[in-house]
């Protein structure tokens, strides 16, 4: 759905935003620039939906992007010197282990639709890039109900796809049960999202989720206790929707963490550009 940027504005309404430095080398692509001091590595987590084209009964919204289209700026970041990023190296980094390249993109699609087997790991494949799928648990192998009437319905994978995820390189985490906004729900209600999901996960796909992002990137009214239920559900990091690059060695809140919402047609020279640095 579209993003409400100001959950994601809520995150990081009291940490520093400042536009991405040249400096670390997100240029224009016409400009030259120079660099003249050493620079911490920098992460951008692109945010897709939808891989491929509506169902015929469907129609087309902005959060489908074209094979076509995805493959594009895939090349666009790896011919710009972006490297493909794992959940697992980016946990890694975040906990001070493990070396990051100057520039590092993580991808991610959000409600595990069933399409993504067929649309987005063949081109995932052909640049050798791990991702990461965030699944809403209630949902698996029926359809995106919490979206009816804003998207088109569409199959979401059951778990036997998402274990087809898994082993073509998409790490399979949560993004909560019943795909509800936290700003609507108790504290009990928002641990039960926390806990359900993870269970699930654990249960079908023998493994700990270590990642969640909010639906809506809502992350709820209480940050404090929202941050604390997710460190006690046992996740590392927490993805909001919208916003710009993080810098995993000087994150004041790892917890809390900003992606670049990914659609068709977007500009990602001005996206980086004006991007916040978290
Ligand atoms: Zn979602």
């Amino acid at each position: 759905m579209t993003p409400p940027l100001q959950a994601f504005n809520r995150g990081i309404s009291e940490l520093q935003k400042k536009p991405a430095a040249h400096a670390r080398g997100i240029f224009k692509s016409d400009e030259t620039c120079f660099y003249d001091a050493p620079v911490s590595p920098v992460v951008a987590t692109l945010s897709y939906h939808k891989i491929g084209n509506p169902p015929s009964d469907g129609w087309l919204t902005w959060n489908y992007t074209s094979t076509e289209e995805f493959s594009a700026q895939l090349e666009w970041f790896q011919s710009r010197g972006w490297d493909f990023l794992s959940a697992e190296a980016l946990l890694d980094a975040l906990k001070g282990m493990g070396a990051l390249s100057a520039k590092s993109i993580l991808i991610t699609f959000d409600d595990a639709y069933e399409s993504l087997l067929e649309n987005a790991v063949p081109v995932l494949k052909r640049f050798s890039a791990p991702a990461v799928v965030f699944a809403p648990t209630q949902f698996i192998g029926e359809t995106n109900l919490f979206d009816h009437g804003v998207e088109p319905l569409e199959r979401i994978a059951d778990w036997k796809t998402l274990g087809a995820l898994e082993d073509s390189g998409v790490s399979v985490e949560s993004h909560g049960y019943s795909h509800r906004g936290f700003s609507a729900l108790s504290q009990d209600e928002i641990e039960q999202e926390l806990d359900f999901s993870r269970q699930a996960i654990r249960k079908n796909l023998g493994k700990d989720s270590r990642m969640f992002a909010f639906p809506y990137g809502d992350c709820g009214n209480d940050q404090t206790a929202v941050h604390s239920a997710i460190s006690r559900a046992g996740y590392d990091v927490a993805f909001l929707y919208g916003g710009g690059v993080f810098e995993p060695g000087q994150t004041p809140a790892p917890l809390f963490l900003p992606r670049l919402a990914m659609g068709p047609s977007v500009d990602l020279d001005a996206m980086l550009l004006e991007s916040p640095r978290v």
